[in-house]
Order: C-alpha cells, then structure tokens, then sequence
C-alpha cells in the first residue's frame, strides 16, 4: 500500500474511533484532505485511494490542479480555505464546490458577484476568529450576526450558507484548543437558536494537531494536510 493510501486510512481509523469515543456516527464527519503545497500526483493517489474533498489554500495552485485533474476525468471536489483575495474571487467561485474561509463582508459580495455571472451557487462557511492567536476570521460581533442575517435573508441569491469554519490557537494548552472549538459550536447553538429554519450544519474545525478533539467538541468536518500527505515544502 502506498503512504498516502496508508495515511489516509490510518486518519479514517482514527475519525472513527474519535466518534465512537464520544457516540457520534463516523459519518457525521467529513474528511477534507488538504493538499497545498504537495504535488498534485499526491492528490491522484488520494483519490485513487478513495478520498474526494482536497482543501487548497492558493487558488494559483487550486487552479492548475482542478485543470490537471479535471483533464483526467477524476472525480473531486475542492475546498477554498486559506485567505482569499478579492481579485482571485473569481476563479476560486469557478474552480471550487466551497469556499470556506470567508472572513469579511467584502467577500460575501464579490462571491455573489461572481457566482452571478456565471450563474453559480455556491456552498460557504463563515470563519470565525475564536482563539486568541488565530489571526483570520470574523471577530464576534455585530458584523457577523449582520453577514449571518444577511445570508439567511438571502441577499446572496449564489450564496448557501452552511455553517462556520474556525482555525484553533497554535499552542500546546489543548484547553485554549477546546475553547476556542466549543465557541464555534456555542455560535452554531445561538444561530440555530435564531434562525429555526436553519441548520448551519457544517462545523469545519480540526487540523492534523488537533482534529480528535475537535470531533468530540462537535465537528463535522476536518481539515487534515500532514498526517496525510506528510510535511510542506514551502520553497517550492
Ligand atoms: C494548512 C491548513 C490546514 C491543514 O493543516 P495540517 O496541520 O497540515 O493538517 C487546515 N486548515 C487550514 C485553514 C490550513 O491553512
């Protein structure tokens, strides 16, 4: 079996175990495999190992694999999750199933814009900043209980909001980690609250470090790069 295969079927194992060890169903979390910075023959080899959701941070990059892998006739979705610029809207709404690191207002609307154009709907989570060094991310406040108003009022007709994405402190305390994971899941408790007819199912939080935990504080998605396809070379 190849590393990545085995990887990536160690990374499931432990998804599954994580669930169980807090009675949840394995399938209530999706495994989003995050690709940047590695080639994208390390993606061919995921997918041919069964793995679909890639998350790439630069849509540069995004874009000659979305090319390459759509050329051979793969099947795979990719995930926007890195900041994202305004002038790369446009080809990461044409490239991508979601775009999960929407972390202002000027974004919302140029997803819209874009997505109108090419008459799009696309999926997005709002990330949230919940941990004290966590540089990205709506702050909590008024402006995204507006975006969040705003999404469900359905002022971006190409916009489906489905939940919120946070990036946990990079510390060690992996008591500061739990906070900052069990806010997210407070947000989507006080939003659901508000907004009966809405579930913001999607709670991305959880990286190689720290992906167990944020299952048992309730994720439902996980945003695994190294322990899947090993360290970053970021010179190249
Ligand atoms: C790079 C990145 C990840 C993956 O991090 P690993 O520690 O390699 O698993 C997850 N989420 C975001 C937003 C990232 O930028």
């Amino acid at each position: 079996m190849g590393v990545i295969k085995e990887n990536l079927k160690c990374v499931n194992d432990k998804i599954s175990l994580a669930c169980k060890n807090c009675s949840r169903n394995a399938d209530e979390v999706t495994l989003v495999a995050v690709s940047k910075f590695h080639p994208v023959q390390a993606m061919v080899e995921a997918i041919q190992a069964g793995q679909i959701i890639f998350g790439e941070n630069r849509v540069q990059e995004a874009k000659e694999k979305y090319e390459y892998l759509t050329s051979l006739n793969l099947k795979f979705e990719l995930h926007i999750i890195g900041s994202l610029q305004r002038n790369k809207v446009k080809d990461a709404v044409r490239i991508s199933t979601c775009i999960q690191s929407v972390d202002r207002k000027e974004l919302l609307c140029e997803i819209e814009k874009q997505c109108a154009k090419i008459n799009k709907k696309i999926d997005i989570l709002i990330e949230v900043h919940t941990g004290e060094e966590s540089k990205s991310g709506f702050p909590l406040d008024d402006s995204l209980d507006e975006e969040v108003k705003n999404c469900v009022n359905n002022v971006y007709p190409h916009i489906s909001l489905k939940g919120f994405m946070t990036m946990a402190p990079n510390t060690d305390d992996v008591e500061l980690i739990k906070k900052s994971f069990s806010t997210l899941k407070d947000l989507q408790k006080k939003y659901r609250s508000m907004y009966t007819a809405c579930d913001f199912k999607v709670l991305s939080m959880g990286m190689s470090g720290d992906y167990e935990t944020a299952i048992e504080q309730g994720s439902t998605m996980v945003r695994v790069g190294t322990a899947i396809f090993g360290h970053r070379d970021y010179t190249s």
